[in-house]
């Protein structure tokens, strides 16, 4: 199918304004806490201007107060929103908590979007999703999932261990994978749970210390002990978890693209800037070969995981299979946008590595990308897999 690469009007609007907003009012926010946020405050008060701007929630349906973009016109969007780490918090569309709405409107019910989904889109609460597990429960292979949870009267109780949970630290509430059926190892039999914070059953044990720090909240390690949820705490149908995790995880790897791929735009920006003005070797870095190369090198990325990423959108608002398209942009977006960055600070020379410029920091965030949402390695061998299914069926004919 054609890729249209052009936003619709109302999605080009809004990507002006929020890029205007991103760079008169969230970059100095960033510029001056070294791209950290750890006060809720703070937050709030970044959404706050974010929706006196008219630019909040721009994937949230209008119902619950956004501007229910779909999947193409979020990319334009979204890449604006992530020029600054702190963009996508300041629009509330940074993850988990956009995957988390995105799902919430799929499959909750209409209790559960007003109880959960409600507050969530207006930045009244966070939340995360609870899937991975210390070994050798659920990691690159979901299948593995060791958490369970089983029958209570009047509901169901978990246990388990998780870990790398993004946000969970201040989340109102966790959208938890447990297994309901089956075996470790066996792809059926998981369901989703919908736990608030408070449930004595549920503990953070450790903030795990990683070389990201910019999604809010960092990432924890969780126990489930005996952790009790009425019946309407299940998240569409028992059993049906890994179905509805690839809900959330098609779009979410999409829109992690888009984000980051925002910060690689904004590292070329600061190096091109830099190369434009050092004069070396009697002339400009700019007009050297070699910068010349990683410059351009650096436009061929971008211009490629942007398209990638709309192939990606397409087949996700088209509605069917898209499997293959978002491991492709996935796993190009997370290589390219290292390299974008790395290029940049080479090109900045010590500046680069300087706290002067955020450059460290967008390499320290971009580097995990290879390995949430699906390692680059996991996602070949589904690629490959498919190629050579696809290739088997047709010689079959
Ligand atoms: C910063 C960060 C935030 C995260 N946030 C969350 C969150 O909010 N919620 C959540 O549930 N999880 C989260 N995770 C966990 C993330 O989803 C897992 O780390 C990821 O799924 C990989 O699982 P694992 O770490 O157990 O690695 P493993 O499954 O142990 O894999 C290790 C390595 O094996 C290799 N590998 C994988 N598949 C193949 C293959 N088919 N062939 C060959 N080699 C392969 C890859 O190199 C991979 O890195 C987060 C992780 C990080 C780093």
């Amino acid at each position: 199918m054609a890729v249209d690469l052009t936003p619709g009007p109302v999605a080009a609007e809004l990507a002006r304004r929020t890029a205007r907003f991103v760079r008169d009012t969230v970059v100095p926010v960033e510029e001056a806490n070294g791209g950290v946020l750890r006060s809720d405050d703070e937050r709030r008060e970044l959404q706050a201007a974010a929706r006196a701007a008219g630019v909040f929630a721009p994937h949230v349906a209008s119902e619950f107060g956004g501007h229910g973009l779909d999947m193409r016109d979020r990319a334009f969007v979204f890449e604006e929103a992530g020029y600054s780490l702190l963009g996508p918090l300041a629009l509330n569309c940074a993850a988990p908590d956009e995957g988390n709405m995105h799902m919430l409107e799929a499959i909750a019910t209409p209790a559960q979007k007003e109880q959960y989904l409600r507050p969530l889109a207006t930045g009244g609460t966070r939340s995360c999703f609870a899937m991975t597990e210390p070994a050798p429960g659920a990691g690159s292979d979901a299948s593995a999932l060791t958490t369970k949870a089983v029958r209570v009267p009047g509901g169901w109780r978990i246990d388990g261990h998780k870990w790398f949970i993004t946000g969970a630290d201040g989340a109102g509430f966790a959208i938890v994978m447990a297994r309901t059926s089956g075996a470790p190892g066996e792809a059926g039999g998981a369901t989703m749970f919908l736990v608030d914070a408070g449930n004595p059953g549920m503990k953070i044990v450790r903030h795990i210390e990683t070389l990201d720090e910019s999604l809010f909240g960092g990432h924890a390690e969780m126990v489930f002990d005996n952790c009790v949820v009425p019946d309407d705490a299940v998240l569409g149908e028992v059993d049906e978890g890994f179905a509805y995790a690839r809900v959330r995880l098609g779009p979410a790897r999409a829109t992690h693209c888009m984000r980051w791929l925002g910060i690689a735009r904004r590292a070329q920006d600061i190096a091109v800037r830099r190369a434009s003005t050092r004069e070396l070797f009697g002339s400009r870095l700019a007009e050297l070969g070699m910068a010349q190369q990683m410059i351009a090198d650096n436009e061929i990325d971008i211009a490629a995981a942007h398209g990638l990423i709309l192939q990606a959108c397409a087949d996700l608002d088209l509605g069917g299979p898209s499997g293959h398209s978002t491991s492709i942009a996935k796993t190009f977006c997370a290589e390219a946008v290292w390299r974008v960055v790395d290029r940049s600070l080479q090109i900045c020379g010590a500046l680069g590595v300087s706290g002067d410029v955020l450059l460290g920091r967008f390499l320290r965030e971009v580097r995990p990308f290879r390995i949430y949402d699906g390692p680059s390695e996991t996602h070949r061998w589904t690629i490959a897999r498919r190629v050579v299914r696809r290739l088997d069926a047709e010689d079959a004919r």
